[in-house]
């Protein structure tokens, strides 16, 4: 396999994606390489379910083979939420800062060590004439009740790490990669793909 076209536009996940596939030999595209091709309509109550829908969407429309990522962040006290809605938690325009604001305010009254979380993520590898074949993974941490560090995206400056002792925004790529669930997922991607990867 010599193409894989990740079906995002979210230039995090990319990056992520795009540094644990480096010298596997993958040229990675991205929806940004396909300007036509609309945004896929995540309507599925899942991870899976939204994971499956983008990537046979996206390899329909384009014929090479393609990795679809959902995630999202899984609030204990908040039962779930905004789990499958993390992205647009705030409102459709909703941005990072937009849903971090919000996630704060909903968790106002609760206390240190009832903010429990965790970030999930399911990729979907949809490959031409093959079935969709599912990854999970997934990291625990806690809701801190202010931002701490400038790196990664989305929930990372709020989503603090007993063992690592700081937020997933505080640690570089590489790290982030070695315990996240996106990394997590990811390397059983690429080990499925074994052979086609050499
Ligand atoms: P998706 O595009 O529907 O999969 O939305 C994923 C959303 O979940 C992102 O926009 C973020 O808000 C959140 N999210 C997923 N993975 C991460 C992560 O690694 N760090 C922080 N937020 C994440």
């Amino acid at each position: 396999m010599k193409e894989l076209v990740v079906a995002t536009r979210n230039a995090g996940k990319l990056a992520e994606i795009r540094r644990l596939l480096e010298g596997s030999g993958v040229r990675v595209m991205s929806l940004e390489d396909f300007p036509a091709i609309p945004e896929v309509v995540e309507d599925g109550e899942t991870f899976a379910a939204n994971a499956s829908k983008k990537a046979e969407t996206v390899a329909a429309q384009t014929g090479l083979p393609c990795l679809a990522d959902d995630s999202g962040l899984v609030v204990e006290a908040l039962a779930g939420r905004p789990g499958v809605h993390s992205a647009r938690y705030a409102g459709p325009e909703a941005n990072d800062a937009d849903n971090n604001r919000k996630l704060l305010e909903e968790l106002t009254d609760v206390a240190a060590d009832q903010r429990r979380a965790a970030f999930h993520c399911v990729m979907a590898l949809c490959l031409p004439g093959e079935a969709t074949r599912l990854f999970e993974g997934q990291v625990e941490g806690l809701i801190l009740t202010s931002p701490r560090g400038v790196g990664g995206f989305g929930y990372d400056p709020l989503f603090y790490l007993a063992e690592q002792d700081c937020t997933m925004a505080q640690l570089p790529l590489d790290a982030k990669n070695r315990i996240s669930h996106r990394g997590q997922a990811l390397r059983q991607v690429m080990a499925s793909l074994g052979a086609c990867l050499t």
